[in-house]
């Protein structure tokens, strides 16, 4: 199998849907960057296109190495649902996830992974390795990647060359 399938057409509601769930999360991405973090949001939404948990990355503010977007939504989807399970969930998140949050998605049982821009470093989906179509991976869910990409990725640039101004002119 191979990762990710390309976003559906641009006139297609379920990339309507898509648009929509992942501009949530740039938003949440936009909350972390102004607090200092590396601007990564996430959502995730049930089988009823229900929104049920959403987060960002807040590893700085809280001291926590595990506080990526993608753990903190997870987390919150699992309280209000009462259960670990997310079968037949959605999560979107703004960067491709890394290692720990595809581990983190693969025991949650989400069902479709939509991501925006490729993580060239640590991303698991397919980038710098492919986690979710690996040994470990006994259910593979359904892995879009590029929905908004150029937004994302554009966050993310303008958010480090932001901070790099800050180093050279305090
Ligand atoms: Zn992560």
């Amino acid at each position: 199998m191979s990762y990710p399938i390309p976003p559906p057409p641009i006139d297609h509601p379920e990339y309507r849907r898509h648009h929509r769930w992942m501009s949530r999360a740039i938003a949440l991405a936009d909350a972390a960057g102004q607090r200092g973090d590396v601007p990564v949001g996430a959502v995730v939404v049930d089988a009823g296109n229900q929104l049920i948990g959403e987060g960002y990355n807040h590893r700085e503010d809280s001291h926590d190495p595990t506080a990526h977007a993608e753990i903190v939504a997870l987390r919150a989807a699992g309280q209000m649902r009462h259960s670990w399970r997310l079968t037949n969930c959605t999560i979107y998140v703004t960067l491709e996830p890394c290692p720990m949050c595809v581990g983190a998605i693969i025991l949650s049982r989400i069902s479709t992974v939509v991501y925006g821009a490729d993580d060239v470093k640590t991303g698991a989906a397919r980038t710098a390795m492919n986690l979710f179509d690996g040994p470990c991976s006994n259910r593979s869910p359904r892995v879009i990647g590029g929905i908004l990409e150029e937004t994302c990725r554009q966050q993310l640039q303008a958010w480090f060359a932001a901070r790099r101004q800050d180093r050279h002119h305090p």
